[in-house]
């Protein structure tokens, strides 16, 4: 560290990414829950025919004509809705903005304790339950902003919406955040309560179910005062947030229907054959609606069994952290990346002769 650092940011943790190896070559990467059927067709092409010619120039700071195919998406209006760049700068906003008193769970999503700090947050966090569920009902007490990642990572595990919309109704003096990174792997988004609540916020990310997380397009909903405050907040650091590019590939990506429900069928299909064949396996396997699984089995501590795959160029995720130290998070890819997985993982057992 520099002498010249901030003292009230020296004891500042970063958040640390998964493993993003250089050269993907050989390696089966599933430990950052990225798509691996990659972009809509449609997206690429939007890339390849980008208008080179006007790069000279700063983007829509309001990113108009994404706004629009997303409000159309969404069902929402285009006045509800704020672009990021990813939806960690979304994120990066909340709390910036709205962060004074902050809820969230103690077992979720890494980056929202780094916000807190860098924020300087008052950050409360809520323990999961014993089965890794969200118990909504101990967020009662809670003053300010509360973060609720729906489904959650690296549980997998979702609430219904008629339990979220109960919070919000029950809170109506804190604002409801829900991050909805992975609604589209078969869960149920909240986005209709922005139309009947004025206390509750939707993030969304291109990043998981459109393959797009090189792109760093996320965004916000909410009713128009608080998506005027946080444009407050967007225009107060960074108002061209979303290049030129990345808007005409989103613009793209959002519109290709066909594209987007074909893969995350795909892969909603892999994780449920995945899942059984780690069930048979002996693994306990949380209840997923993401792109990922959260695994555990008595045959073998998750850390061990994290390296022993890492050996054999298969990289999941491993959190060194109670209550989940015993688990690994396993990314879904291909239906060839997890019998690879398996296969491997049957090996590595009979090895260790367990
Ligand atoms: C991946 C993820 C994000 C961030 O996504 P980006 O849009 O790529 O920044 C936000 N929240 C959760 C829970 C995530 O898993």
């Amino acid at each position: 560290m520099s002498r010249f650092f901030n003292s009230g940011l020296q004891s500042l943790e970063p958040y640390t990414p998964g493993e993003q190896p250089k050269t993907v070559g050989r390696l089966i990467k599933l430990n950052t829950n990225e798509n691996p059927y990659g972009p809509s067709p449609k997206a690429v092409s939007a890339l390849r025919n980008a208008d080179a010619d006007h790069l000279m120039l700063y983007p829509d700071p309001d990113g108009t004509d994404l706004t629009k195919a997303i409000a159309e998406e969404c069902g929402v209006r285009p006045e509800q809705i704020m672009l990021g760049n990813g939806s960690d700068e979304i994120l990066a906003f909340l709390f910036m903005g709205f962060g004074d008193e902050i809820w969230f769970p103690k077992t979720s999503y890494g980056f929202y304790p780094v916000f807190s700090d860098v924020f300087r947050c008052d950050a409360h966090t809520v323990p999961l339950e014993d089965d890794l569920s969200i118990d909504l009902g101990k967020y009662m007490d809670a003053k300010g902003t509360i973060v609720i990642p729906d489904p959650n990572a690296p549980t997998g595990r979702a609430l219904s919406p008629d339990a979220i919309e109960e919070l919000v109704r029950a809170k109506s003096d804190c604002l409801v955040v829900v991050d909805e990174a992975y609604v589209d792997f078969g869960a149920e988004t909240c986005a209709p309560l922005i139309d009947k609540y004025d206390n509750v916020m939707i993030i969304r990310t291109l990043s998981k179910s459109r393959g797009l997380a090189g792109l760093r397009v996320g965004w916000c909903m909410g009713c128009e005062d608080i998506i005027a405050d946080m444009k407050r907040l967007k225009f107060s650091f960074n108002p061209y947030n979303v290049d030129r590019i990345a808007l005409a590939v989103a613009e793209a990506a959002v519109k290709d229907k066909e594209y987007f429900e074909e893969i995350r069928q795909k892969i909603i299909g892999t994780r449920e054959r995945f899942t059984e064949q780690l069930t048979e396996m002996g693994f306990s396997v949380l209840p997923s609606k993401t792109n990922f699984v959260f695994a555990q089995t008595g045959r073998m501590p998750g850390a061990e069994l994290f390296r022993k795959l890492r050996e054999r160029n298969i990289i999941v995720r491993y959190f060194d952290k109670d209550p989940i130290k015993n688990y690994i998070r396993i990314t879904i890819g291909k239906d060839e990346d997890m019998d690879a997985f398996i296969e491997n993982t049957k090996e590595i057992f009979e090895e260790a002769g367990k």
